[in-house]
C-alpha cells in the first residue's frame, strides 16, 4: 500500500489547521508526551467538549476508565511503529458514559518528536459484547478455523449448560446437535461447520443436549459473516430456544396422526407411512395384515364399552410389544392393520401368528376369557401382480381386507391372504362392473322370470324378476355373479330402475290379456329392491307411476327386501313401506334366515311373504337347518304371512316343503328362471307336481 500523499495544484490552499477543522471525521493528534497537541471540533463534540478545554491535557483524561490500561498499551504500540488494524477505543464523555470509536493510527516524526495522528469515522460503535449479551436469543461467533471468539450467556446455557462464555473450537464446547423426534444417536454436522463449509446460510431446527444432560430444542441460524474489507472470516450462530413451542405443536401432531383410545397410528397416517414405506423398501416387499377381533359385538355387550376399551388399548399394546419394526394402525373399532418389511411370504404366518398371540394375552390379561382374532394379508412381492402395477397402501389395505373377509367367512382364528383366485375373482367384477355399465347406458338389462308354485296344486301363482345381462358371446349372465360388484360401483340402483320398468311392462301386458280371468288370480311378480332404492325419498311416487304407465295393477308387484337390509331401512321407510302397502302392492322378506332379524323388529312391519333362503331348504331331516325351516314357517304363520321356500331343486325337498306346509316353492326342481315370452305361456297353465 502507498503512503496517502496530499495534491494540489500549487495556488494557494488553506492551511491545515482550517482544513482538519472542517473536517467531518474525527482528528487527533498526540504530543510525544502524551498530551493532545491538536483536535478538530469533531473530535472534542464526541466527549461533550470543546477542543480549547482538551488540547494540552494528558490523552489519557478522555478515555473511559476500563480501557486506560488497553489504550496505553496502543499508544506504545503505534509509537513502535506496530501497524494496527482499526481498532476500538472507549472514550469518556462529560458525564461519565462511555462512547466506542474506531480508528486509523498513524506516526509523524518531526525534529521535536514523534507525533501519533489519530483519524477516524465520528459515528459510536456499538459495543457488540454489551449488545450480544443482554439479548435472550444465544449467539456464538466463531472464526473460520471454527474457534469460538465471542459468545453471550443464553449460547452459552443452550449449548454447554453454564454461564460462561465459551471458547474453543465450536466441535469441541461439548454440543451434541440431533434431530428433534428422531434417532438420539444420529449426529447433526454442526451447522457452524456446515455454514462455513457451504458458505450459505444454515437454518434448522435441532435438539441439543447439554453435557449436564439437559436437552434443549433450538431454531438455529448459522451464517458466514465477513469482516469489513478482508472477505468471509468468520460464522455467526443464533439460537431460540423452542422447546416449550416444539413440544406442544409435536403434541398437536400426535394427536392428529394417532389414535385416540390406543396411541397407534390413525388410519391416514398409517396409509402415508405404509405408502413411504413402499417407496423405499425396493428391491424389498411391504405386507400389510388387516386383522379385527372375533365377536367383538358381543364382548360389548357382554362386558361393557369400559372392558372393551380396555381389551383394544391392551390388544394394540400387545402388537406393539410383539411386532418390533413395524407399523401398526387402528381403523376403527376392533379392526387394526400392521405394515411390516417382509424379504419371504413365509414371514408373513409368522406376523399373523404374532397378531393372534397378542389378541389371546390381551383378552386373557383384561377379560379373563380368551378372545381371538382373524388375519388376511397382502403384500408387494406376489408374483400374481403385473410388474407394472402402481402399488399403494390403499389397494394393499383393501386386498388384505378382502382375505380378512374371507378368514372370516371360513371360520374364525383364522389368517387368510390375498392370492390367485381372489385376484381373478377381483378382475372378473372389474370386468362385470364394465360391462353393466355398458348395458345400463344402452338400457339392454334384461329380466328372466322365475315362476312360483303352489305346490299343491302346481299353480302358478307367480314369479320372480331377476336381472340378467349378456357376456360377450350373447349368453345370459345370472345377476348372482355381479351383484356384489354392481353395488361395489355404485350401480345397483340404475339396476333396479331398469328391472321395474321391464316387470312393469310384464305386468302391463299380462293385465291387457288376462281376458276373464280376475285380477286377483294373476300372477304376481316379485322385484329385488336394493338398499339405496329404498332409500328413495320418492319412492311412492315413483314405483306407483312405473306401474301406472304401464297398465299394471299395483297389487301385481311384490317388493323383495333382503332381510339382511330390513334392519338398515325399519326406521327410514317404514312409513313408504306403510304406503305401498296400502296402495296394494307386496311387501316380501327375502333370503329370510340369514340375517339375524328378530320377529320383534319386523312385526310392525307391513309384510306379506317370507321367503326363506335356499341355504335352508337344502334341509335333510334332522338336521339344524330344518330346525330353522320349521321356525321360519312357524313365524310366517304367526305374522299373517305367505311362506315360499327358495331354491327347490329336487322331489326330496319338494316333498319335504310339502310335509312342513310351506305355502310356495320356487326352485330349479319346478321352473328355471325364463325368459319374458315363456314366462308369460308357462303362467297361463298348472304344472302338477304329482
Ligand atoms: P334372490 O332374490 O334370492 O333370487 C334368487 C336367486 O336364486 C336367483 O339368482 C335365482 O336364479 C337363484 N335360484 C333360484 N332357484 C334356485 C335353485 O333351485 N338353486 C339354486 N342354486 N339357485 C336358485 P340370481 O338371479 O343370480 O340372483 C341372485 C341375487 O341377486 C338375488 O337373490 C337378488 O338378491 C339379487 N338380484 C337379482 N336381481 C336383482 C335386481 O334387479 N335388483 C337387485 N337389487 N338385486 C337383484
Ligand atoms: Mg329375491
Ligand atoms: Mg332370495
Amino acid at each position: 500500500m502507498s503512503e496517502p500523499s496530499w495534491t494540489s495544484t500549487g495556488a494557494p490552499t488553506p492551511d491545515a489547521e482550517t482544513i482538519l477543522g472542517a473536517l467531518g471525521d474525527f482528528v487527533v493528534v498526540v504530543a510525544p508526551d502524551g498530551t493532545l497537541a491538536a483536535m478538530n471540533e469533531t473530535a472534542a463534540s464526541m466527549v461533550g467538549r470543546s477542543p480549547g478545554d482538551l488540547v494540552g491535557e494528558p490523552v489519557l483524561n478522555s478515555l473511559h476508565p476500563d480501557d486506560l490500561e488497553a489504550t496505553t498499551e496502543l499508544l506504545m504500540r503505534y509509537a513502535r511503529g506496530v501497524d494496527l488494524y482499526r481498532p476500538v477505543i472507549r472514550l469518556q464523555r462529560t458525564d461519565g458514559s462511555p462512547v466506542a470509536v474506531e480508528f486509523i493510527g498513524q506516526r509523524h516524526d518531526t525534529e521535536t518528536g514523534r507525533y501519533l495522528i489519530f483519524s477516524g469515522r465520528a459515528e459510536p460503535v456499538l459495543d457488540s459484547e454489551e449488545v450480544i449479551s443482554g439479548i435472550g436469543i444465544g449467539v456464538v461467533i466463531a472464526n473460520a478455523a471454527g474457534e469460538i471468539i465471542e459468545s453471550n450467556p443464553a449460547a452459552a446455557t443452550l449449548l454447554a449448560g453454564t454461564n460462561e462464555a465459551l471458547q474453543g473450537p465450536a466441535s469441541e464446547i461439548g454440543t451434541r446437535f440431533t434431530r428433534p423426534d428422531s434417532d438420539p444417536t444420529e449426529d447433526v454436522e454442526h451447522p457452524m461447520s456446515r455454514a462455513l463449509r457451504e458458505q450459505q446460510v444454515v437454518t434448522e431446527r435441532l435438539a441439543v443436549t447439554t453435557p449436564t444432560g439437559t436437552t434443549h430444542v433450538v431454531d438455529v441460524e448459522a451464517r458466514p459473516v465477513s469482516v469489513r474489507y478482508s472477505g468471509p472470516a468468520a460464522v455467526l450462530m443464533t439460537l431460540t430456544d423452542v422447546s416449550a413451542r416444539h413440544a406442544a405443536e409435536a403434541a398437536l401432531v400426535r394427536a392428529a396422526t394417532t389414535d385416540d383410545l390406543t396411541g397407534v397410528a390413525n388410519r391416514s397416517t398409517f396409509m402415508e407411512l405404509v405408502d413411504a414405506r413402499i417407496d423405499r423398501s425396493e428391491p424389498g416387499d411391504v405386507a400389510v395384515l388387516f386383522c379385527d377381533l372375533d365377536r367383538f359385538k358381543s364382548v360389548n355387550e357382554r362386558f361393557g364399552h369400559g372392558e372393551a376399551d380396555r381389551l383394544l388399548r391392551r390388544f394394540a399394546h400387545e402388537m406393539t410389544e410383539a411386532l418390533a419394526g413395524t407399523t401398526i394402525g387402528r381403523f376403527g373399532g376392533d379392526e387394526f392393520a400392521v405394515a411390516a418389511d417382509i424379504t419371504d411370504v413365509g414371514e408373513l404366518d409368522d406376523l399373523a401368528e404374532a397378531i393372534r398371540g397378542a389378541a389371546r394375552r390381551a383378552s386373557l390379561a383384561t377379560l379373563h376369557v380368551v378372545v381371538t382374532a382373524s388375519v388376511g394379508a397382502s403384500w408387494t412381492g406376489d408374483d400374481a401382480r403385473d410388474a407394472t402395477e402402481i402399488q399403494t397402501a390403499a389397494q394393499l389395505i383393501e386386498e388384505a381386507d378382502e382375505a380378512l373377509r374371507r378368514a372370516k367367512r371360513t371360520g374364525r382364528d383364522r389368517f387368510a391372504f390375498f392370492d390367485h383366485t381372489m385376484r381373478d375373482l377381483r378382475s372378473e367384477q372389474t370386468r362385470m362392473a364394465r360391462q353393466l355399465r355398458d348395458h345400463l347406458a344402452d338400457e339392454r338389462v334384461e329380466i328372466a322370470i322365475q315362476p312360483v308354485i303352489d305346490p299343491r296344486d302346481g299353480r302358478v301363482s307367480g314369479g320372480e324378476a331377476l336381472a340378467r345381462i349378456r357376456d360377450e358371446h350373447g349368453e345370459l349372465i345370472p345377476a348372482a355373479r355381479w351383484i356384489d360388484a354392481a353395488t361395489r360401483a355404485g350401480l345397483i340402483q340404475a339396476v333396479d330402475e331398469q328391472v321395474i320398468r321391464l316387470a312393469s311392462q310384464l305386468l302391463g301386458q299380462l293385465h291387457a290379456s288376462a281376458g276373464d280371468t280376475p285380477a286377483e288370480l294373476l300372477p304376481v311378480i316379485g322385484v329385488n329392491l336394493s338398499d339405496g332404492t329404498m332409500a328413495r325419498p320418492d319412492l311412492f311416487e315413483w314405483l306407483t307411476s312405473q306401474l301406472t304407465d304401464a297398465g299394471a295393477p299395483t297389487s301385481g308387484l311384490v317388493i323383495e327386501i333382503p332381510e339382511t337390509v330390513f334392519p338398515v331401512i325399519r326406521d327410514r321407510s317404514a312409513d313408504a313401506l306403510r304406503q305401498l302397502k296400502a296402495a296394494g302392492l307386496w311387501v316380501a322378506i327375502d333370503d329370510f334366515g340369514v340375517g339375524y332379524a328378530s320377529l320383534a323388529e319386523v312385526r310392525d312391519l307391513p309384510i306379506d311373504t317370507l321367503k326363506i333362503d335356499r341355504s335352508f331348504v337344502i334341509a335333510d331331516q334332522g338336521t339344524p337347518e330344518e330346525a330353522i325351516l320349521r321356525a321360519a314357517i312357524e313365524m310366517s304363520r304367526a305374522m299373517n304371512c305367505r311362506s315360499v321356500a327358495e331354491g327347490v331343486e329336487t322331489q326330496h325337498q319338494l316333498e319335504l316343503m310339502l310335509a312342513l306346509g310351506v305355502d310356495y316353492v320356487q326352485g330349479y326342481f319346478t321352473s328355471r328362471p325364463l325368459p319374458h315370452d315363456e314366462f308369460v305361456d308357462f303362467s297361463r297353465s298348472a304344472h302338477p307336481i304329482r
